[in-house]
């Protein structure tokens, strides 16, 4: 269904894959929409779903939420492919050269200056046949995240200056650098938007406004205003830990094992032999290195995959393709059995959030990591099995 047509791997031999479980993706859906009250949901899709497959992903969404919002044109290009109706909004800043085709599939882009609006009308202008409606932007105020969206202090005159222009006002939104980090600055700044808001409301009174992400959505819901802006807890991983209950995660990542050894104390295991086997151990080498998108990080840190429901400890650093594991406390493994590397086995779990930490990084980035190599495996989609 997707461009990147993901391996249906039943029939394949399963080296190393990832299962997407659309039933919890619509579990999650459900507890975004609770929580969004009577605002639409804008679901963020950008980066391939955040690893998990964006045609599939959107298909599964696209009854229950009002828009989608990926990073790029050629993102909306893909989505486009599978996704005949939604609203499609751009999230990253575009190039001038993409603002033709962007206005040609009426996609919406973020619009953060009157520069960039200017040139947005002019292109969209010369390829739109004067009775299709004007063409829609997303404009951005920057409240503190420091990335994209105008000074506050210009909104003002931005939106006035838009509104003469041949475009459309889409809606009005912001970006929260610290929702899941820093409650006091976040309060700040939602407080800053909501002033900015009541002021552009005297020139646009009616223009759709959001600003919350996933851990605002949970932390503020009263901000909530017209969308809210969610993905990972969509995919089921809350920011805020104590929320994770809700959620059921959407990913599991999986490896067989490809081969059984026996190391003899002493020996050095992966590439600067930096772990000497302190006895002889049993390991199994699984099929899933950095080149996989497991992070070459996780080398040293205690990390673990599940293999019979047992914890076992990945030995060295992680290479390229393969990473060896310690199985002395797994009892019988057996060639071809199953090794989790993400998700639950047997009452055990190893989470995203885990497995990101001991990384040193962040669940959105494991997930978007994952390279095209893994195969993945859609299940419980509807109308299929
Ligand atoms: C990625 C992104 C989001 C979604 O963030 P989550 O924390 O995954 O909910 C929302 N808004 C913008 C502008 C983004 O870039």
């Amino acid at each position: 269904m997707s461009r990147k047509s993901a391996v249906p791997t039943p029939q394949l031999p399963r080296r190393s894959w990832v299962e997407i479980d659309h039933g919890a993706l619509s579990h999650n859906l459900k507890v975004v929409q609770k929580l969004a009250g009577r605002a639409g949901i804008i679901a963020v899709v950008k980066a391939n779903g955040y690893g998990h497959g964006l045609n599939e992903v959107a298909t599964t969404l696209s009854e229950g939420i009002a828009i989608f919002a990926v990073a790029s044109l050629g993102e909306a290009l893909q989505l486009r492919e599978t996704e005949k109706s939604k609203p499609i909004m751009l999230l990253s800043a575009a190039l001038p050269s993409e603002y033709a085709e962007i206005a040609a599939h009426g996609f919406i882009p973020t619009i953060s200056s009157l520069e960039e609006a200017k040139l947005f009308a002019k292109a969209a202008l010369k390829i739109r046949p004067k009775t299709s409606p004007l063409p829609q932007i997303h404009f951005k105020i920057d409240t503190g995240m420091g990335r994209l969206g105008a000074h506050p202090a210009k909104a003002e005159a931005i939106v006035k200056a838009i509104t003469k222009l041949p475009l459309s006002l889409h809606s009005i939104s912001s970006h929260l650098p610290s929702a899941d980090s820093d409650d006091v600055s976040t309060k700040r700044q939602l407080k800053r938007f909501e002033h900015i808001v009541q002021e552009l409301r005297l020139l646009v009174p009616d223009v759709p406004v959001h600003v919350l992400n996933s851990a605002g959505t949970i932390l503020h819901p009263e901000n909530s205003h017209d969308f809210v802006r969610v993905g990972l807890l969509l995919y089921g991983i809350s920011p805020i830990p104590r929320m994770q209950k809700m959620l059921k995660p959407v990913l599991r990542w999986k490896a067989s094992v490809t081969l059984l050894n026996e190391i003899p104390k002493g020996h050095g295991i992966s590439y600067g032999s930096t772990y000497l086997a302190p006895r002889k151990l049993k390991v199994a080498v699984l099929p899933a290195g950095y080149a996989d998108g497991y992070p070459r990080q996780l080398s040293g840190k205690g990390a673990t995959v599940l293999i019979n429901g047992k914890h076992c400890p990945v030995l060295g650093r992680v290479t390229m393709d393969q990473i060896i594991v310690d199985i002395s406390r797994a009892g019988s493994v057996s060639i071809a059995d199953e090794a989790v590397l993400v998700g639950p086995q047997k009452g055990k779990e190893i989470t995203a959030p885990e497995v990101a930490t001991q990384a040193d990084t962040i669940p959105w980035h494991l997930f978007c990591g994952i390279t095209a190599r893994v195969a993945y495996w859609h299940r419980n989609q509807e109308g299929k099995k």
